[in-house]
Parts: structure tokens; sequence; C-alpha cells
């Protein structure tokens, strides 16, 4: 009998070389069949002819094959395949910038009828089609009558096509269907209007005559159900990790203030109103009997830092140490100069560590930490190296958290018993699925800079305007301005003919002379980084040319020109960040992007979004559209699951639901030892199995 764990070479009309073939899509039982999920469908109804295709819509067009056109790509090995489509009505060129699998294209003759289906683009005033799907016409008349409307469309690989993917899932159909197990509980479903799991696969697979919009939007009640499955599972184990943390013991702190107070009388400013509210929150954490576990997000340049060293010193004063970590040398290093500066007056020792440094000096600060010697600690990663350890490890803070993943903050924690943790970040992201992708953190939030800042002035221009760019640039260091000029990359490598920063220097030096112009990069010491921004600090150098080391992070307020060199190059966040660099003082600053001729759409699309707003919020919520979660929140090392159907950009209203469920089943049944929630105390206490669509746990 074949049923759901029977390997899939023994379905009907698979056998072993197909299942090579389905074990490089993951696929090795005949249950893994049924979540192998269509990559979009095609309305059947809707077939169009070539001069009726417009721009943004997902459509099928029957047309015949032409000539097929291979555009290298610059002076790389890559190539765009174009291949030509025509009718009676017209012609559209479909592009693919990676060939499907070996052969594809071979698999065509010019003038084959084929059904084109595909989103339809705008480029240079063309349309055009990219990575279709395209089906030659003899394998349509299999389609049997009843497939007249939705036709599910997979992605294929080499020796797979559409016609064979149907039969295997049809067959597996046929022998696993009436295996499918319900994973939700009853009552669940019924409170969150959700179709049963096993209509909802069948659905998928086979949607018939439903209403197409839908169905691209991904909202008919089956998809909705799979991917509140895929979300609520997710959100269940965040639930659990977080009681979890509740029940956690840590060292309880009193509310001192002394220190705090000292502290902030030696700020040149006043606290703003949300960095005061963020502190209030920060400070009832510490109070608790359990860790603190919180995330601040807060635009460039809004003043997380010191937030840090405020909450850090109630912790310092409590008798405990501080680790601080930061992403970069030249960042901790920065942080490091800052916290000696406000806490050594007070008798606060403070120590820097980093991959950089001396073996011996290392060593030396390491037995000092250990024995308690430094109070607050400010480095790198070697912060979480196996021989750091400290003597009373009470708070960790992290910069730029999304620089790190959630490993590092496991790894921390093992330093010290329950530590308190805070989390910084500048890439604001909605709250739900911040509180999602950074898992178990409460969030607070800052919105308001510090009074007194000026928007900052940003262009962006074509690099034939780089002289008069240079002329503003020295009009600007005569009034005693300091600037930065990044450059994308150190070296000139083959394959890109970018200017590299290195031989840019030595232009820009004669270029600005007698200012002084200094070189900054990766690969340097880092003394010799400590070296460098310690004369721009000084305003010893006055142009800081530099690749994306300073991208996050510094602080030099009185340079006030940021202009960023191949601006194209550079993800929105990015030039963001980099912008961030300027404008953190009362005087007007400047970014100008500098890119080239031929950009794409979304390269263009990014640098008007940096022209037209300076609100982070706004860039990160744009950013994250553009690039798709996955890239946007770097999915793997933030540790979330792979989806299948579910996206977290798109599908942010159905996550807001799961998570709300998830938190209400625990909430209400923290053990899940109610009858009703049968299937859920199955699953993850005695099987350590989510669901049909979570392998396991963790
Ligand atoms: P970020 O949130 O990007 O880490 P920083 O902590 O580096 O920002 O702060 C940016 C600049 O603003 C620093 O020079 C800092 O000293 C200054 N700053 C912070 N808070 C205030 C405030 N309340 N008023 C004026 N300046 C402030
Ligand atoms: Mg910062």
């Amino acid at each position: 009998m074949i049923n759901f764990d029977t390997p899939i070479q023994y379905l009907k009309g698979v056998g072993p070389k197909i299942a090579t073939l389905l074990a490089r899509k993951d696929i090795a039982k005949v249950g893994d069949v049924l979540t192998w999920f269509p990559r979009a469908y095609e309305d059947l109804k809707a077939v169009k002819e070539i001069n009726q295709l417009r721009p943004g819509e997902i459509t099928s067009f029957m047309a015949q094959v032409g000539p097929l056109k291979e555009i290298p790509l610059g002076r790389t090995s890559r190539r765009i395949f174009e291949l030509t489509f025509f009718d009676s009505t017209g012609r559209i060129a479909g592009k693919w910038f990676r060939v499907p699998f070996r052969n594809y294209f071979q698999t065509f003759t010019p003038g084959d009828w084929v059904r084109v289906t595909g989103e339809v683009k705008h480029y240079r005033n063309v349309l055009e089609i990219h990575h279709p799907d395209v089906q030659k016409r003899d394998q349509e008349t299999e389609l049997s009558s009843a497939d007249k409307g939705l036709l599910p469309i997979y992605s294929e690989t080499e020796g797979l096509n559409q016609k064979l993917i149907r039969k295997i899932v049809k067959a597996a159909f046929e022998n696993a269907t009436d295996e499918i197990q319900e994973t939700l509980p009853e009552w669940l479903l019924k409170k969150a209007d959700l179709p049963s799991l096993k209509e909802s696969l069948i659905k998928i697979h086979n949607p018939g005559e439903e209403d197409y919009a839908m169905w691209a939007e991904h909202r008919s009640p089956y998809q909705r159900r799979l991917i509140f499955e895929e979300f609520f599972w997710m959100e269940l184990l965040l639930a659990q990790s977080k009681a979890g943390i509740v029940r956690e013991k840590s060292i309880p702190m009193k509310a001192m203030t002394s220190l705090s107070k000292s502290l902030r009388k030696n700020l040149p400013f006043e606290l703003t109103e949300d960095q005061e509210k963020v502190l209030a929150d920060i400070t009832g954490d510490l109070l608790k009997p359990h860790p603190m576990h919180r995330l601040v997000q807060g635009d460039v340049g809004c003043g997380k830092t010191v937030v840090a060293f405020l909450a850090g010193s109630l912790v310092i004063e409590n008798g405990f140490q501080v680790a601080m970590m930061a992403p970069t040398e030249i960042l901790a290093e920065q942080h490091f100069l800052k916290a000696k500066e406000l806490f050594e007056p007070l008798g606060i020792k403070v120590t820097l560590l980093t991959g950089g440094q001396k073996d011996k000096v290392s060593k030396e600060i390491k037995s000092k930490v250990a024995q308690g010697e430094f109070q607050l600690v400010v480095g790198t990663h070697a912060l979480i190296q196996q021989d750091v350890e400290f003597k009373n490890l009470g708070l960790v803070i992290i910069d730029e958290q999304h620089r790190f993943g959630v490993r590092q903050r496991a790894e921390l924690k093992k330093k010290g018993f329950n530590p308190h943790f805070l989390v910084m970040t500048a890439t604001p992201i909605p709250r739900t699925l911040a509180m999602t992708v950074y898992g178990d953190l409460d969030v607070s939030t800052i919105k308001t800079m510090p009074k007194g800042r000026q928007p900052i002035v940003t262009r962006a221009v074509n690099e034939t305007k780089r002289q008069s760019v240079y002329s503003f640039v020295k009009d600007q260091l005569e009034k005693g301005k300091q600037a930065y000029i990044i450059y994308p990359l150190v070296e000139e490598t083959e394959k890109m003919d970018l200017k590299n920063a290195t031989d840019q220097a030595q232009l820009l030096m004669k270029e600005f002379a007698p200012h002084k112009v200094g070189l900054l990069h990766g690969r340097m010491k880092a003394e010799e980084k400590d070296e460098l921004m310690k004369k721009f600090k000084s305003g010893d150098i006055k142009v800081l040319v530099s690749t994306t080391v300073v991208e996050v992070g510094v602080d030099v307020p009185q340079a006030t020109i940021m202009v960023v060199e191949h601006a194209e190059r550079f993800g929105l966040s990015q030039l963001h960040q980099l912008r961030g660099r300027v404008g953190r003082g009362l005087d007007k600053s400047y970014c100008v992007l500098m890119s080239g001729y031929a950009l794409s759409d979304e390269a263009k699309e990014r640098l008007k979004v940096m022209t037209e707003t300076g609100d982070g919020f706004k860039i990160a919520e744009k950013d994250l559209i553009l690039r798709g979660a996955g890239e946007f929140l770097g999915t793997r090392q933030s540790g979330l699951p792979g989806f299948r159907l579910a996206n977290l950009v798109r599908d942010i209203d159905i996550l807001t639901e799961a998570r709300n469920s998830a938190f209400e089943v625990l909430r209400n049944d923290p053990k899940l030892t109610s009858p009703d929630n049968k299937v859920l105390h199955e699953a993850i206490v005695q099987n350590g199995k989510t669901s049909l669509l979570f392998a396991s746990i963790g």
C-alpha cells in the first residue's frame, strides 16, 4: 500500500530517475508532494493577444516562438537570454537572467505555438516579460475539461515539465488524501474562519473555476488557511519561548539613580521626550524579576547610544557589568571613546575588546574583565569568543542588531546569569514584523529627532556633473565643513570597472589640496583605522574617502557632506544609513548621490525615494517592498523559517492574526493540556513536530 511516508519512487509514474529529479526539490516521500505548492496560477479563461498586454499584469497569451538572442552582460561571462514571441497582433521579448535548466531553450523550435504566462513589465518604453512560464501547446491538449478555470503552475527543473508534475501531484493525492490529518484545533478553525487542511491542500492544487484575482493575491480561503498555518506554528513557538523568559529568574535590580543623574548632568543636551519614554520602558523592565529582552528601534541619528549608556549606568550602579557589542571595529571604538568620556570622570572603568587587538593586550583585558575590574566592556564579535568571561554580567547591549543573527544573542546570554538584553536597530520595520523577526523581544520606538535637526538636502546627479559636485564640496571645506566620499569597492576587480577608492583617493588629494584627504577601507589594520578616524574627528583630515565601513553608526557631527559614488549599486537601507552620517549636528547638511546612465527601474526608484523622503520608517517600508522580506531581513541569519506560501510583506495581516491567536492559545492554556488543544499538544509536546508544513521544531 502506498501512503504518506512511501518513498516517492514507488508512486505510479515516478520511478528511480524521476525520483532523483524530485529529490532536488526536496521531495522524497509521497506526502511531500502535497505541500509542493504551485508558484502561480494561470487563468485559462483569459488568454490574451499580444497587443492587449499591459504592464504590471500577470497574464497568459498564445504566441509563436521567434528567434533566441544571447546578450552578453558587460565584461562578465554572464548573459541575458532573449526569446521573442509573436502573434498576428505584435511581438514581445521574453527575458531570462538565468537559464531555468540545462538545454532549456533547445526545447523550443522557432515557429512552435506556445502559451506564455508571466508578469508583463515596462522597460525603456517597451513591454517585456521576465522568466515567463512557456508551455508548448501540445501539452495542453492533455488538460481535461475540469481544468477550464485556474491552472496551477509549478516551478520546473530539468526533466520535469508541467504535465509530468501535474500527473505526480494527481497520483499523490489519489494515494494519500485520506491520511491528511487536521493540524489546527476545531475551535480555532471556526474562530478564524478557516477551511480544513485537507480541503485547503486539495484546492491549492485543484482550484477549478475560482476567482482568479483573489488567487493571484493569495487571498482565497485555502491559501489564507495555509499561510495562517505557517505563521501560527512559528508564533506558537515564539509565544512559548516568551513565556519561558517570563519564567526565567534574573538578578534583581534596584531603582538607583545617582549614577545616571551624574551622567545626565554631563550631557551637552536634554533628552528628547521619546528618549525619556524608552528609558522609562527599560527601567521598568530592569526592576522586574525576569530578564529584559527589549528592542529599541529608531531612525539613524535619533540618539539611541545615550539611552543605552543611561540604561547601562543603572545596571552598573547595582554592581553588575555591562557588555556592549557593535558590528564594526570603527563603531566599537567610537562607543568606547564616548563611554570613556562619560563614565570615567565618575569613577567607572571602561574597556574595549576587538579582534584587531594584539594577543597580549586582549589577554590582559580579558583577565581583568573576568575579575570584574571593568564595569563596561565595549567590543565587536570578539565579545562572544569562548575565552571571554565576566565576573557578573548584568546587561548586554547589542547595537545595530540587524547586522547580527539570533545566534550571537544566545552566545552572549551564556556569559552571565540570565542577563538583561537591550538590542538597538536603525532599520525600523512594522511592529508585528519586528516582534516576529526579533522573536521574543518587546519593542520600543524612538520616533522624534533631537531638536534643531534640519532635513538633509539630498540630490541625485549624473556622474558627468562630478566637477560641479567637487566645487560645491570645496566651497563647503572653505567654510570649515567636512565631507565623506563613499565608493562601493576597495579594489578594482576584473569584472566590474568601478572607480576604486584607492585610485580615487590619490586624485582627490590633488583635487582638494590644501585640505587633507584620508582613505579608509575594510582591509586596513585596526590601528590604522583608529588613527584615521581620530584625525577625521579632530578635523585634521577634512575629506574622508571611504568604502562602506563607515556605513553604520559613525558619529562625526561636524561632517556635513556625504557624496556617494555609484549610488545605484547601494540598497535603500544602505543609502539611508550612509546619509545618516551627516545631519548629526545643527548645521545644514547635504547628500549627493552620483550615478551613471542606464539605471534599472528599481535603481531609479531607490534614488527617487531617497531624494523625496528622509523618514527612515518610510524608507525601510519601501526597501522591504522592493527587495522582499527574505533579502531585507536576511531571513536565514534572522533564524526565521523559510516559508513555503507565506510572505512576510504581503501577508502581514495574516501574520498579525496568527500571532494574536497563538498568544491567546498559550495565555488560556499554557501547557496545552486542554482537550480542545489536543492536536497542538500532540504535535509540539509529544512528537516535537509542529505540523505538516514544518518538519520539526528548532
Ligand atoms: P543613533 O540613534 O543613530 O545611534 P546616536 O546615538 O549616534 O544616534 O546620536 C546621534 C547624535 O545625536 C550624536 O552626536 C548624539 O550625541 C546626539 N544626540 C543624542 N541625543 C540628543 C539629544 N537629546 N539632543 C541633541 N543631540 C543628541
Ligand atoms: Mg547608533
